[in-house]
């Protein structure tokens, strides 16, 4: 079989030589070594320096950037890009520790997040970083940690807005939401705020993930400022903060492209002027999460043994959906679909066969691509799964039936 097979664009970014996937420079069998077992994520720096680049040469300057923790919370990652962004956005007690322990100011610190308790929104006051009040409890609890310490709260309203990302691949935004205060509600929390004696430094307005549509995170962006514009007007303060989500998608299934920045940069350099006249006190971010490091990120397993069962060839490896929930597709997924893999030690190879490459659990779902065309593998080889980068390790159920977890590393 030829190899002329279409190439997902997540394998441009990693280059090969001698049948070897390099990662962050190195060849795959030798980053292995190093690391002493598999399986693995690996992480590569310069990925993600070129594409904080990218995003920043697209947008506007008066757009700060923010990373959003929960995307991926390895220290070593987050202290990377603490150097490269503009902020770090949290969303527990947890995230807070790692995003204060990178030295970034606190103020260029935000905590979202519905249900926050009240030792981590006292350590958030302490520290000085924003919160996201998602109720009116929050707004309450603050008011009364505030006096307790004797410091402000550095109070941000998160909204629910009244419209929705649209074609986005998790709706976070619009109708009935744990997320956020109903816009609707928003001028009489303002009202609470100021009876509480509460300065509220403005809004964050997050109305979805992973969309791949340059024209819908436009659109979505513009209703932003619309509503932001309208929801000032009833604030006794000038807005200093006005975070107008993200939403940035990566191209995950075969089909997909990757999303245009160029579209959206344009589109918030003809907003931002009446934006900024409108709110001239206000600080505009975006915080995205995937879209910085998850093409950055490969999962590495080795193949443990080799069956056919009824003509159908499976590869079992040592890792599977207790370290990548997503990859397996059961992180939200509607219909499954296989990530982009390879066999990472036989890039170009000409043999080729049709196999199932699943874990070690003891369930069907432990799958990490079904019926997909990869070089003919055996045991000791390296399956590497891309799209990694985001919504991995962190987002899997690590303790299911007890193996080891998989290691992470930075290069
Ligand atoms: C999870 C989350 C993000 C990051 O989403 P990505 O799809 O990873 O970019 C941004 N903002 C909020 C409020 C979130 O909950």
């Amino acid at each position: 079989m030829s190899a002329t097979k279409p190439v997902h664009a997540a394998q441009t970014l990693f280059p090969a030589t001698q049948g070897s996937l390099l990662v962050g420079g190195v060849p795959l069998e030798r980053l292995a070594q190093r690391v002493g077992r598999t399986p693995f994520y690996a992480y590569d720096r310069a990925l993600v320096t070129e594409r904080v680049r990218q995003v920043r040469a697209c947008l506007p300057a008066a757009i700060g950037l923010h990373y959003s923790i929960k995307a991926n919370p390895m220290p070593a990652l987050v202290q990377h890009l603490a150097g490269l962004v503009d902020g770090l956005d949290v969303a527990s007690g947890g995230e807070l520790k790692v995003a204060l322990d990178t030295g970034k100011h606190p103020a260029d610190i935000s905590f979202a997040g519905p249900g926050k308790n009240e030792v981590e929104l006292a350590q958030a006051v302490a520290a000085g970083v924003h919160v996201h009040a998602e109720s009116e409890r929050e707004i309450r609890l603050l008011a009364r940690i505030g006096e307790a310490l004797g410091v402000n709260p550095q109070l941000v309203l998160r909204v629910n807005p009244d419209f929705e990302l649209k074609g986005s691949g998790m709706r976070m935004g619009g109708g009935a939401k744990q997320f956020g205060i109903d816009a609707e509600e928003i001028p009489r929390m303002l009202a609470l705020a100021a009876q509480l004696g509460l300065t509220v430094l403005g809004f964050h307005i997050f109305s979805g993930s992973q969309s791949l549509k340059a024209e819908a995170i436009a659109e979505a962006q513009a209703q932003t400022f619309e509503l932001a514009l309208r929801l000032a007007d009833g604030n006794r303060d000038p807005v200093r903060v006005l975070n107008i989500g993200g939403g940035f998608g990566i191209p995950y299934f075969p089909g997909e492209a990757r999303l245009d920045l160029q579209p959206i940069g344009d589109a918030l350099a003809a907003a931002l002027p009446r934006v900024q006249s409108a709110l001239p006190d206000a600080r505009l971010n975006i915080e995205l999460g995937r879209y910085l490091v998850g093409e950055a990120g490969v999962y590495v397993a080795r193949v443990i043994d080799r069956k056919v069962s009824r003509g159908q060839v499976f590869l079992v490896t040592d890792g599977g959906l207790h370290h990548h929930l997503a990859a397996s597709g059961n992180f939200g997924q509607v219909i499954r679909k296989n990530y982009p893999a390879a066999i990472g030690n036989r890039i170009g190879q000409a043999e080729m066969e049709v196999v199932s490459v699943v874990g070690p659990l003891c369930t069907p779902l432990d799958l990490l691509a079904e019926k997909m065309a990869l070089p003919r593998a055996e045991p000791g080889d390296l399956v590497v799964v891309f799209q990694s980068g985001a919504y991995g390790l962190s987002a899997s159920p690590g303790g299911f039936l007890s193996h080891p977890d998989a290691l992470e590393v930075l290069i």
